[in-house]
């Protein structure tokens, strides 16, 4: 069994770091909130005293940080964890960052002598505690290979997608798929309602038509069609509009660094950006469908 260093012990690090747990490692645990680290604590990781005290008998760091700046700071400089580490260490980045971040944290990591993968996560906080995340990996052969059997314990695919920042590279095109066909969705029940149509026709349409899609599917913006989609509990996240705008703006700083055509994908973020602007980055994000019927005549 290794030894695991798990530095965010939050919504998603939390959970994950349990799971480690109960695979029988020895999980060494920090997080600068108190809370966070009570909670992990009840559910068996050792706390540290730092996250360099977490590092220091390493096999294993995972991350699972709010974005880029909180990696880098962590794990970079003279007092950073890739200092802390005993070289060889496998670092593992699960957090959602930056593609041009997570660049950075492998060459400061290999700079350092350090193995590593960015791993970006799918599925929220109900798939990080039932261990059935979709880990979407960018690094070298050699650092997913020696990464996946711990990957394995907290997800159910992993996808190695290439090389340095893959990971985070598939992480938000993905993303951009989801708020703009959520907001794709949303405007076709609306349109739907003004035309007399119901919800239910038009989803027993669309769901088995070329409209077809997750956020039709599973998380349906308007009660009714799929119970347990976050329309039917007042649009309680779920996943909250603020993490998807954070991703959006993300997809969009990568598409400007790139030299990459996504128009749909800034009217996305401008979309979200408007929504969270009203009191909404905690609720749903498929409660933009609201924000949306309130434009409508
Ligand atoms: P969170 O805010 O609940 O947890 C982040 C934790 O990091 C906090 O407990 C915070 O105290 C801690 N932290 C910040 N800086 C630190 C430092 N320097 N050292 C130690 N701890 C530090 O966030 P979360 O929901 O767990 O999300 C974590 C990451 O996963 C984010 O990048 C997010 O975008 C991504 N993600 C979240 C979800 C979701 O549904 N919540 C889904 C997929 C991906």
């Amino acid at each position: 069994m290794a030894v695991i260093a798990f530095i965010g012990l939050g919504n998603m690090g939390g959970p994950m770091a349990a799971n480690l747990v109960k695979a029988g490692h020895a999980v060494h645990g920090f997080d600068l909130s108190e809370a966070a680290k009570a909670a992990a604590a009840a559910r068996g990781v050792s706390l540290a005293v730092s996250a360099a005290e977490a590092v220091k008998a390493a096999d294993v760091v995972v991350t699972m940080l709010p974005s880029g700046p909180h990696v880098l700071g962590a794990v970079t400089g003279a007092d950073g964890l890739f200092a802390a580490a005993r070289p060889g260490t496998l670092f593992i980045d699960s957090s959602t960052i930056d593609v041009e971040s997570a660049r950075a944290f492998h060459a400061g990591a290999e700079a350092a002598g350090m193995a590593s993968l960015d791993a970006p996560v799918s599925g929220g906080v109900g798939g990080a505690e039932a261990g059935t995340l979709t880990f979407m990996a960018g690094g070298s052969e050699a650092a997913f290979s020696a990464a996946k059997p711990h990957l394995e314990r907290m997800g159910k695919k992993i996808v190695h997608c290439g090389g340095a920042g893959a990971g985070q590279a598939a992480k938000i095109c993905n993303n951009m798929i989801l708020g703009i066909s959520m907001i794709a969705v949303s405007e076709a029940f609306v349109l739907g309602e003004k035309l007399g149509l119901s919800h239910q026709a038009l989803f027993d349409v669309a769901s088995t038509s070329s409209g077809q899609c997750w956020s039709l599917t599973t998380y349906c913006p308007v009660p009714g069609p799929v119970p347990t989609s976050p329309a039917n509990r007042e649009y309680q996240p779920g996943f909250a509009a603020a993490l998807m705008l954070k991703d959006l703006k993300l997809s969009q700083q990568a598409a400007d660094q790139a030299g990459a055509a996504t128009r749909l994908g800034a009217e996305a973020a401008a979309l979200y950006s408007a929504f969270e602007a009203e009191g909404n980055a905690g609720r749903d994000f498929s409660g933009i469908i609201e924000w949306i019927r309130a434009r409508t005549a």
